[in-house]
């Protein structure tokens, strides 16, 4: 029997428990300081490191030190049992890691978010058939937030990865606020009948397979340009999961990591719903517009190309030159070369800014992680309501593998499903140059006006390709 240390609240306190309880702590400082770097793209890897340094202390330290409720330590075959998953899932996540592509990053975001759901919907599972349980509502709040999270991220998953379509009825918001009241519904009959409930195993499956159904039915119709939003959420929702299962094992640094999860992909999450002008409400009824064809009846007017050689005097000879990234960018992995026509324009006297759109590619943050990259200073990374006024005195925009993000149909098309959205106004600025393979929509799947604009040319091809030619073709003047 290990010596106690001292009681407190009539619970008893070794050294072991003491150290496990101050780890905790420490793990929890360093998570804080490590979403404190993450905050800026320059630290960013920095935080990784340093939050990752406090998951592995809370996860060795609970591994020799945790003992259950009769004060047994981790049996043997448990620890080994609990190492090998720990090894085998830390290897298979270094492999992937390293193999996704930049491109698919959003896409393993929404399978961690997925992944974080199913593991806490697991926990709060096995604590619904534990006759032992008294954390009644936290654990049937665990079932249904990490099992909608688990499920809600998977097709958040197919649909980044142009697996699942949307599918948009005005029915379906009724149909999700009708789950929402069966589900809130069930917990309450959890809750007040407890152990006597009839049927209570089994309605505890039917409470599983609503949940799973929900976050399908959630994101199903979340189309035109809102996914950024619902990402969001979800990933708030795989900390809140956390936290929860970390409130059925006592565990604090479990509670602290998932709140701190939850409460960043909140903020980020309302700072998407500004960014996109939606109400949270709005995404949590699965009420957002589809991917609607756009004003397709209008009349869209004649395309004008322009030539590299054009394009290269253009740029040359001008004063003020915006750069306006988009998917396509990271599509075409153009970062480096575009750091290369900045770096050459600026070095002819040319002033070059990037205008950054909040929700440009397809993670939060995308364009400023994939410019970074390639070394591009932070100070010429404009946000949009920044670099908007700027746009009139702007002789060139480059849009760069951007589409929605510059669609004027946000501002003068009710009908569009992006119709609210601020957007980068790059049809203010004196020329509009657009690099882009042909005429292929953006993510929306809308028409954009932008490309039949008077003072827009398009410069067609491989975003990275053409990018090439025009710095090759600017080095000859
Ligand atoms: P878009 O998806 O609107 O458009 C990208 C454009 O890039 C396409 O029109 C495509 O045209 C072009 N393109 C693709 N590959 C290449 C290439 N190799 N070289 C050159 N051009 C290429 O991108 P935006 O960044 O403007 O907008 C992002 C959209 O994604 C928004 O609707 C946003 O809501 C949504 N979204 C954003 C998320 C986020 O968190 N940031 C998450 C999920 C969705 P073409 O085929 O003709 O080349």
């Amino acid at each position: 029997m290990e010596k106690i240390l001292y009681t407190l609240d009539g619970a008893s306190f070794t050294v072991g428990d003491t150290i496990l309880e101050y780890s905790y702590l420490l793990a929890a400082i360093l998570f804080v300081i490590g979403l404190k770097y993450q905050s800026h793209p320059e630290t960013a890897r920095k935080g990784n490191i340093w939050a990752g340094a406090g998951m592995l202390l809370a996860m060795l330290t609970t591994l020799f030190l945790h003992k259950n409720d009769q004060g047994q330590a981790i049996g043997l075959i448990n620890m080994l049992i609990i190492i090998g998953v720990i090894v085998a899932g830390s290897v298979i996540g270094a492999v992937i890691a390293r193999r996704v592509k930049m491109t698919a990053m959003p896409q393993l975001v929404s399978f961690y978010n997925a992944t974080g759901g199913a593991a806490s919907a697991l926990v709060a599972i096995m604590e619904f058939y534990n006759p032992e349980n008294k954390a009644v509502l936290v654990t049937l709040l665990g079932i249904i937030i990490g099992t909608l999270t688990f499920s809600g991220s998977m097709i958040a998953y197919g649909k980044l990865d142009g697996k699942v379509g949307d599918i948009f009825s005005p029915v379906m918001k009724y149909v999700n606020i009708g789950m929402m009241v069966i589900l809130a519904g069930l917990t309450v009959m959890f809750m007040v009948l407890g152990p006597d409930l009839p049927y209570r195993n089994e309605l505890g499956i039917l409470l599983i397979a609503l949940a799973l159904l929900y976050g399908v039915l959630f994101v199903m119709p979340i189309g035109g340009a809102d996914m950024p939003v619902v990402i969001s959420l979800l990933n708030s929702f795989s900390g809140i999961a956390a936290a929860l299962a970390g409130f059925i094992y006592h565990n604090q640094a479990m509670i602290l990591g998932g709140i701190l999860v939850g409460a960043a992909g909140t903020i980020l999450t309302v700072l998407m719903c500004r960014a996109m002008n939606r109400s949270l409400l709005n995404v949590l009824v699965g009420a957002f517009g589809g991917g609607g064809a756009g004003p397709e009846g209008k009349e869209a007017g004649t395309i004008k190309e322009i030539s590299l050689s054009d394009a290269a005097v253009l740029l040359s000879y001008t004063q003020k030159v915006v750069i306006i990234p988009g998917y396509g960018l990271a599509a075409a992995q153009a970062q480096h070369i575009c750091s290369d026509l900045d770096k050459l324009l600026t070095g002819k006297g040319v002033e070059v800014k990037y205008a950054i759109h909040p929700v440009a590619g397809r993670m939060p943050g995308h364009m400023n992680v994939l410019l970074a990259e390639a070394d591009v200073p932070y100070d010429k990374l404009i946000e949009m309501d920044d670099i908007n006024p700027e746009m009139p005195n702007t002789d060139v925009a480059i849009v760069i593998g951007a589409n929605d993000v510059v669609n004027p149909a946000a501002y003068d098309d009710p009908s569009s499903p992006i119709y609210g959205m601020p957007i980068i106004n790059a049809h203010h600025a004196k020329n509009i140059i657009v690099m882009k393979r042909g005429m292929g929509k953006g993510y929306a799947a809308i028409e954009n006006y932008l490309f039949y604009d008077d003072k827009t040319r398009m410069l067609f091809g491989n975003a990275k390709e053409t990018l090439q030619k025009l710095v090759s073709e600017i080095k000859t003047l």
